[in-house]
């Protein structure tokens, strides 16, 4: 059977770029066709009916035809617009951490729909005036579960133990999490974690977020989660996120 060459889809718009005089390319998460870029023409000119719509962390609700290079926008409607997390710099800072994240993690054209879920939720979140440290690591923690890479916080991942909560161990996101203090291990890329900062990865893992939200903690101990999920993310990412600098840069400028 051929090809239908139009399609509809629900859609995540990651990022964008401009292309030639007036036409803009999406990166776009969608549910079934996983990530895809599209091309929207004419978007850039005032008299477009597509222009305001097609704006990073919106959902839309698309009609595309298939194209050689780039699908191509034909309808676009706004199914949710999250204008309440562009209202705060360091919100939209994280909507463009975890869409970054999920760009750099997925194939083109692989389906995604937990991946989808887990994303419109995060933007959701953070629409919703959720701290964006707290939602950042709920995601952090749901895309390397989604991946398979889930980091492990409650057992040694050489022994397979069970750790005590009084017990020594060490964050080694180059072996997948927690190692008992039985292994000479390498200290390489080891965060320095205490068994406060353990205990909240550890509610991350099991809690909702609605529950992580409600701690209250020193900033210490949020600082020292987000550095051990950074390094555990830049490990499975095999880089670090471009997005973080400007998520810092955000953060140093309150
Ligand atoms: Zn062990």
């Amino acid at each position: 059977m051929p090809v239908p060459r139009i399609y509809k889809t629900t859609a995540l718009v990651l990022s964008r770029f401009d292309l030639g005089e007036a036409d803009r390319v999406l990166t776009l998460l969608t549910p079934h066709d996983g990530r895809l870029k599209a091309i929207a023409k004419g978007v850039r000119r005032p008299s477009s009916r597509l222009g305001g719509s097609l704006e990073p962390f919106a959902e839309l609700h698309l009609v595309l035809a298939h194209g050689r290079t780039f699908d191509v926008v034909t309808q676009a409607t706004v199914r949710h617009a999250w204008l309440t997390l562009r209202d705060r710099l360091e919100s939209t800072a994280t909507a463009w951490y975890v869409s970054e994240l999920v760009e750099r993690s997925t194939e083109e054209r692989a389906p995604a729909a937990r991946l989808y879920d887990l994303l419109a939720a995060a933007y959701g979140y953070l629409d919703a005036g959720l701290p964006p440290g707290r939602v950042a690591r709920w995601f952090e923690f749901g895309l390397t579960d989604e991946l398979g890479l889930r980091p492990e916080v409650d057992r040694c991942v050489e022994c397979d133990r069970r750790l005590e909560a009084d017990e020594a161990f060490r964050w080694v996101p180059a072996l997948g999490g927690l190692l008992c203090a039985a292994h000479p291990g390498p200290n390489a890329e080891r965060a320095s974690l205490s068994v406060d900062g353990l205990r909240l990865l550890k509610a991350y893992r099991h809690l909702d977020l609605e529950q992580v939200a409600s701690l209250r903690l020193p900033p210490a101990v949020e600082a020292e989660a987000e550095q051990a999920m950074r390094l555990f993310v830049r490990h499975v990412l095999e880089r670090e996120a471009r997005s973080l600098e400007f998520l810092d840069e955000v953060r140093a400028g309150r």
